[in-house]
């Protein structure tokens, strides 16, 4: 492997990385992540034994902080019947704590938030995440937090890339410098991969830029690696593969965010030859699994968060079995969500490489689309932070059944004011780059699909009629 180690004295294997200082000077930090990391080189190959009782060591010290610090955890022991003799094993933790919906946390608040924080996790900051299956939740994170979050990163590059080839980043980039046609030029693929490792140049645009102007500006770029959402790779293998374009020196799409469906794959290999490493996380939790080096199988990141896959009945789910993925990230104690429901299914698999984290064979959870245009053109409509501006709405769902016309399901705690129709109309003009009438109704909830998934915006016009028009 070609790991440039900055430290040559190992960190002890069994040391708890929530032991490390953050924020320190930048050496410091690079020091501190190649650590991290080099931690994690060797506890991927551990038994699942091995795995679980280190991940019950850091569990047990989160929550014994979530329980001493956190409101929202204090006033509920009594009535879960948790006390003093109360001891954590997986048992217990799954019998005595209840699964935690995003819309609890939302509703929590600040109740959710640790009173006092260990001084070695570092600084908090705030994050919010875009509400595709309910309102922005804001997320509260520490340095170390973000620090394991980028030592994952760092291990999925190491797994399934040569960090000298050039990366072209498409995702939604916030203020201009991802715009089309220049988009963004980089000597390195960011700021904390180029601390640990030397890479090569990285180029940035924005995702809602038009797939045929993606494809003009990659073909500048001439990129080894393209990263960017499931959906908008496939909207870019599909162009291609009906204009018989190819990336030469394209090797491999990295896939983010949301649902990578089956079909994404099989274009991406069809149009360019080359395969798709897939991540699965999500911004409250952050990484839950990685796709494996050796297959399509998602490795669960046990060294950063406790994933539980369970049934209707609360059953862990044997391989073969579909069911509700409940995570616990390890390491953020300024906000410890206990047994999350993610709002996703997944699928429990077994994989033949030899290492000891547990496998998904598939995931079922949030899934976009992007949208053809009446004018031929095709994009990948962003719908981050929407509802920032709109705080009575909870969720919503955007259909498309006619050329000119978009339709728009809200459940809300109060209908919109006519102002408030017209803003959200201009919104939703913006966000797709073309005048589409509006439709709006009201809903007591949304539903998935019946195979689980939920499409946040699905063109259905453009699905039914092909894209041949
Ligand atoms: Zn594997």
């Amino acid at each position: 492997m070609a790991m440039a180690m900055a430290d040559s004295r190992p960190p002890p294997v069994h040391s708890s990385v929530a032991g490390l200082a953050w924020p320190g000077l930048a050496s410091r930090h690079g020091n501190n992540l190649l650590a991290l990391l080099y931690q994690l080189e060797r506890s991927q190959w551990w038994s699942p034994v091995q795995l679980r009782r280190h991940q019950f060591r850091q569990l047990t010290r989160l929550v014994s902080h979530a329980f001493n610090t956190v409101p929202y955890y204090r006033e509920h022991l009594r009535a879960w019947g948790i006390d003093g003799r109360w001891k954590l094993t997986p048992q217990s933790f799954a019998a005595g704590l209840p699964i935690m919906t995003r819309a609890e946390v939302q509703q929590g608040g600040a109740a959710f938030h640790s009173a006092k924080l260990p001084e070695a996790h570092g600084k908090t900051g705030d994050t919010f995440t875009s509400g595709s299956t309910g309102r922005p939740l804001k997320t509260v994170k520490t340095g170390l937090s973000e620090m394991v979050w980028q030592a994952v990163t760092l291990r999925e590059n190491l797994w399934h890339r040569d960090l000298r080839g050039k990366l072209a980043i498409i995702k939604i980039v916030d203020g201009t410098y991802g715009d089309y046609p220049a988009g963004g030029e980089y000597e390195n693929w960011g700021r904390f991969a180029s601390q640990v490792f030397e890479t090569g140049p990285s180029c940035m645009l924005h995702v809602s830029t038009k797939t045929h102007e993606q494809v003009e500006w990659l073909l500048r770029m001439d990129p080894d690696y393209i990263y960017t959402l499931p959906a908008n790779a496939q909207a870019l293998a599909q162009y291609c593969l009906a204009e018989g374009i190819a990336f030469p020196a394209l090797r491999q799409v990295a896939t983010f965010s949301d649902l990578l469906r089956p079909e994404a794959r099989a274009a991406c290999r069809e149009a360019w030859g080359v395969p798709v490493a897939d991540t699965y996380s999500s911004a409250e939790i952050g990484y839950i699994a990685l796709q494996c080096p050796d297959s399509e199988n998602y490795h669960i990141q046990s060294e950063s968060v406790y994933v539980e896959i369970i049934d209707e009945a609360g059953r862990t789910c044997a391989p073969g079995e579909v069911g509700r993925v409940i995570a616990t990230p390890l390491h953020n104690f300024a906000m410890p969500l206990l047994r999350y429901h993610s709002g996703d299914l997944a699928e429990v698999g077994e994989c033949g490489c030899g290492r000891g984290l547990p496998v998904i064979r598939r995931i079922m959870g949030r899934t976009r689309s992007t949208v053809t245009l009446p004018t031929g053109e095709q994009l990948y409509p962003s719908f981050q932070d929407l509802l920032i501006d709109f705080a009575m709405v909870r969720q919503f769902q955007i259909r498309r059944f006619e050329r000119d016309s978009i339709e728009v399901r809200l459940v809300v705690t109060r209908p919109l004011t006519a102002s408030e129709v017209t803003a959200f109309e201009a919104e939703m003009h913006a966000r797709f780059q073309y005048p589409f009438a509006v439709d709006i109704s009201y809903h007591d909830e949304l539903a998935r699909s019946d195979s689980g998934k939920f499409h946040d915006f699905r063109d259905v016009y453009s699905e039914r009629d092909g894209d041949d028009r």
